[in-house]
């Protein structure tokens, strides 16, 4: 069979109007199917995980699955204004936010942008929202503390910049009044704070920003919004969002704390757009990735080497449990990525004792490097002691005639609880933490009423500060309990014990 020239030509022709074709659509697309805040898009065949992608009518999208002939994107704005065979275009970009100081003091959603009414945020510098977490050899080991200011955790639980300790329990257990704390605490510590709310009310987020507002934590805090009425898609960016605005200020050095509140809402925000692209669900519907979702998230909480600028990301996560189970799915997945958790209990959160930390389930990996010689000194034995005094207790609910040795722990276990006890919003200094904790070490508040503790460390704190100034002093100087130090305490708190019973 012969082919004519002028057939050659025209074939090629084609060929090539074909091949156009394809070209187009390596970079565009078109919608195939939409709803529900995801859009499956045939072509885009260049497409990158993470990257950005442009509607027709102006609308970005998110490109959350690469499969074999489509392209799934979630859609970040009203996709009731996205129809099929709707043109999309690639950007060639991932999804990035704006960064910067004048991100303090705002509240924004998680593209960066402002939602609190005091008008646009400047902002020259852009950060893609996904990242590679520094290498081992450009961290190093936690060495500073990061305080809390509360007792039970300062003592106990320590954290350390550059850690990331999880903050779990029930609902209503009192997970965000400890963040909120932390953060409060932070003031003139020269931290900065990133507040991630996914998932909540909009009223508790605006209770959370009023209260920040009214303690002076927001001029050096960003809270990230995404509440439970936003679509899944920005849920599920908002922790990615958060720990990229704490990145801008820790690749110059700075130390920063990022709170996300909470990790179970945002797995399920992400297993919900994982339905809706099909994925296949896995145990409890969720991906198989999901434990990739927080641990890449939760890998960028560092502490970077002298070399490398010095900065550090604390990471707070929190996650929710149901009737206590820790050993639920997401609540496994976070305790084996975070370096130390912060249980809650609901019960130790009804019988009063606020903040509810159960003492015996939590625990901190790493912060005890950091942590302060003088609360060494003074905590050592507390976890023992409560230990020792649950177990008593347990057992004393059996018997009436107990021995003088089980009675004194018990009075003294009961005693350190009730020191343990603090108001929100009442952050405590470490070297005021000290003084009250010596009291328990030295077994000086046994002697004091039950209901006159709280009223006796309290007002000893006063007598330290205006009487006993230089042992202050000493105290914050050294950071660290010297022999002779320690024999001066003794003798004033001992006396002034007497004479607060007399
Ligand atoms: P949710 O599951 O709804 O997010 P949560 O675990 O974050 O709840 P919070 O909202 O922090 O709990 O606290 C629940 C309630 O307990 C709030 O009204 C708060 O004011 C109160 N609360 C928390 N901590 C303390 C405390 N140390 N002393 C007294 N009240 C507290
Ligand atoms: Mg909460």
């Amino acid at each position: 069979m012969e082919i004519k020239a002028n057939e050659i030509s025209s074939l090629i022709k084609e060929q090539i109007k074909k091949y156009h074709h394809k070209m187009e659509l390596l970079d565009t697309g078109k919608v195939i199917s939409v709803g529900d805040g995801v859009a499956m898009i045939h072509g885009l065949e260049n497409a990158m995980l993470s990257e950005l992608v442009l509607f027709n009518n102006g609308i970005y999208g998110m490109v959350l699955s690469l499969e074999e002939d489509s392209v799934g994107v979630v859609i970040f704005g009203d996709d009731s204004q996205i129809k099929e065979d709707d043109i999309v275009k690639r950007t060639s970009k991932i999804v990035e936010i704006p960064v910067g100081d004048n991100f303090l003091g705002r509240v924004v959603n998680p593209l960066g942008q402002p939602i609190d009414g005091l008008g646009p945020i400047e902002s020259n510098k852009t950060r893609p929202i996904e990242r590679i977490a520094p290498g081992v050899i450009t961290r190093k080991s936690v060495d500073t503390p990061l305080q809390t200011g509360i007792k039970a955790i300062d003592s106990m639980i320590p954290i350390g910049r550059g850690q990331r300790e999880l903050i779990i329990g029930d609902r209503q257990t009192g997970k965000t009044a400890i963040a909120i704390d932390t953060i409060i605490n932070q003031k003139d510590q020269n931290i900065k704070c990133v507040y991630v709310a996914i998932g909540q009310k909009a009223s508790t987020v605006a209770q959370v920003v009023e209260k920040l507002r009214v303690h002076g934590a927001l001029d050096y805090t960003v809270v990230v919004v995404a509440t439970a009425s936003e679509m899944a898609p920005i849920q599920y960016i908002a922790p990615y969002a958060g720990v990229t605005l704490a990145e801008e200020w820790m690749e110059k050095g700075e130390d920063v704390l990022v709170v996300y509140d909470d990790l179970s809402k945002h797995a399920v925000a992400y297993r919900t757009l994982s339905l809706l692209l099909r994925r296949s669900p896995g145990r409890e519907a969720y991906p198989g990735d999901v434990f990739y979702l927080h641990s890449r998230l939760l890998e960028r909480a560092v502490r970077m080497d002298d070399q490398y600028g010095g900065g550090s990301i604390t990471a707070l996560p929190i996650i929710e449990t149901q009737a206590g189970d820790i050993s639920a799915y997401i609540p496994t997945n976070v305790i084996s990525i975070t370096d130390g958790q912060i249980f809650l209990q609901s019960d130790l959160f009804a019988s009063g004792q606020r903040p509810a930390v159960d003492t015996g389930l939590s625990v901190s990996r790493v912060g005890s490097a950091a942590q302060i010689k003088a609360v060494k000194q003074v905590s050592s034995n507390l976890k023992i002691e409560l230990a020792n005094y649950r177990e008593l207790q347990a057992f004393a609910q059996f018997g009436s005639d107990l021995d003088k040795a089980t009675k004194d722990v018990l009075n003294h276990g009961a005693k350190v609880y009730e020191l343990l006890r603090q108001k929100q919003y009442a952050s405590m200094n470490v070297f005021d933490q000290v003084i009250q904790l010596f009291t328990a070490k030295y077994k000086l508040i046994d002697d004091i009423p039950m209901n006159k503790i709280q009223d006796y460390e309290e007002s000893l704190l006063n007598h330290m500060h205006s009487k006993q100034k230089k042992l202050m002093k000493d105290l914050e100087k050294n950071k660290a309990i010297s022999k002779e130090l320690e024999e001066k305490l003794l003798e004033a708190i001992t006396e002034y014990t007497k004479n607060y019973l007399a």
